[in-house]
């Protein structure tokens, strides 16, 4: 029986990988996914942005009932929270959405292979071998690669049942009294914000200066006032020194910005200081692929430097790790393999979004960065106090921040902190990507009573004409 050639073999199903495929058999192309897990999906959907979002939720429920009294709405018989039914939902659904996609596959006629791909070198005849181990090996006459990240490690630890990464926090079997996070990107503010509204004991340790460092300078301050009224304790431009096993759980020894070292103890402690590529192993020494510390180099059809070989998501150098960054790169790739009209990826058109409470979400240029380029800068702000939907919503806090160049009335950078701010940014993204100015914004008609109008407010008030404030 002849060999199976396909158009396309993939590497790893996450978003980068799935998206691939499933525009692969869009497009017509003979697709194949190869995945080492049991699971398809990925980090995103089997440890990452689906399960924290689904307990972001259960935490968002449970703040409200506790507030419920704002609202004339009061437990008679008080209310409690059951761990369990809350992990068995967040399952649930991750489960519902993997069988989701293996429907997709099947729908779009990709075969699914289980096992460990490793490249064995450049095209022979027109077409590359990946080694599955555990399955035979699989002939394809351009390859993706879409093997994700993993989360890194402080030296000397390792994940256990009290040294978390995303994979054990999330399969916690009760609530921890208390926990450390160190790291404040959008994991370690994720988890903290989780965890505080279930009642824990939250300290963050983050050495950069600020929350969400990357983020615009207002945001992280705000959200450093949030969280501190929140009651989560957040130490920044603090280096961890120690982590040690204590009776009761851990003890960290870490030294703030005053050089006074200090000492907690918390039950469990959850690193959160970055994701490494997942590139070590599958032989990218045996092609000419470049990468840098793990990170593959690529153009901007994501191909590399080893034609016929396409790299996507989380491995990518340059580019943000977020599931959206995956999907667009995944379909670029494929439209490229495939001879369809694509557009690269703007770095600067790309929204980054933090669950936290409150949210954040951004996209462009921060105000720093805005002046940083020698452009003229002209700033409007609204806070969402004076925005009636945050009212009726009881979410006052945070705002949005609309950094323009007021030349050609260019929209730069959105930067929102509050309530929906993660639903809010599309529009921003949107106008950016289809060079819409401050002035045609302005003349966009907002629905009323909503969040978004925050969003027309702050345009408005780069001129300051916002009516509301
Ligand atoms: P991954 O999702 O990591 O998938 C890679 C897949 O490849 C895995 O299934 C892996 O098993 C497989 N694989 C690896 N090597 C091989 C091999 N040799 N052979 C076969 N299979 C292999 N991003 C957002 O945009 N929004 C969010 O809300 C969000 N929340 C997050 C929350 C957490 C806690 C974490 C950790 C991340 C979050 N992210 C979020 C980031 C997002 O999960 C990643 O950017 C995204 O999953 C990257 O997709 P990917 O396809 O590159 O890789």
């Amino acid at each position: 029986m002849a060999e199976d050639i396909y158009d396309v073999a993939i590497i790893g199903s996450g978003p980068g990988g799935y998206t691939a495929a499933i525009r692969a058999g869009q497009l017509g192309l003979k697709a194949c996914l190869i995945e080492k897990d049991e699971r398809l999906g990925g980090t995103c959907l089997q440890v990452g942005c689906i399960p924290t979002k689904a307990l972001l939720f259960n935490a968002e429920i449970y703040d409200h009932l506790k507030a419920g009294k704002e609202f004339g709405i009061e437990a008679t018989n008080g209310f409690k929270v059951n761990w369990a039914t809350i992990q068995a939902r967040k399952d649930k659904i991750v489960l519902k959405h993997t069988r989701g996609l293996e429907f997709l596959m099947r729908k779009n006629k990709v075969t699914v292979v289980k096992g460990y791909g490793h490249l064995t070198g450049p095209r022979k005849e027109g077409v590359f071998t990946v080694e599955v181990r555990g399955a035979s090996s699989v002939k394809a006459r351009n390859v993706i690669l879409a093997t994700g990240s993993e989360a890194k490690m402080l030296p000397g630890l390792a994940p256990d049942d009290r040294v978390l990464t995303n994979i054990e926090i999330l399969e916690l079997k009760a609530i921890p009294k208390s926990l450390v996070v160190v790291g404040a990107g959008a994991v370690g503010v994720e988890f903290a914000s989780i965890f505080k509204s279930f009642d824990a004991d939250v300290t963050i340790l983050e050495m950069l200066p600020r929350l969400v460092p990357l983020e615009d300078e207002e945001i992280s301050k705000e959200l450093m006032r949030a969280f501190s009224k929140r009651g989560i304790k957040s130490f920044v431009g603090t280096k961890v020194e120690k982590v040690e096993k204590a009776n009761t759980g851990i003890a960290v020894a870490f030294t703030p910005p005053d050089g006074n070292q200090q000492r907690i103890e918390a039950e469990r402690i959850l690193i959160a200081v970055g994701r490494a590529p997942q590139t070590a192993n599958i032989g990218l020494e045996k092609t000419n692929i470049k990468s840098e510390r793990g990170f593959i180099h690529t153009n901007e059809w994501m191909e590399t430097q080893e034609p016929g070989i396409y790299a996507v998501g989380d491995i990518i150098a340059g580019f943000p790790q977020l599931a959206h960054v995956a999907f667009m790169q995944g379909m670029v790739a494929v439209a490229h393999i495939a001879g369809k009209p694509a557009r690269p990826l703007d770095r600067d058109k790309i929204p980054n979004c933090t669950y936290c409470e409150p949210q954040i979400s951004s996209v462009g240029m921060t105000e720093a960065q805005a002046r940083q380029s020698g452009r003229e800068v002209k700033i409007g702000k609204f806070p969402f106090s004076a925005n009636s939907k945050a009212s009726i919503v009881g979410s006052h806090e945070g705002f949005v921040k609309v950094v323009a160049d007021p030349k050609y009335g260019e929209i730069l950078g959105v930067h929102i902190i509050g309530p929906q701010a993660t639903e809010m940014i599309a529009e921003a993204v949107a106008a950016m990507e289809s060079e819409a100015t401050i002035e045609e914004l302005m003349f966009t008609i907002h629905p009323h009573p909503t969040l978004s109008e925050a969003m027309f407010d702050g345009i408005e008030n780069v001129y300051g004409l916002s009516i509301n404030i």
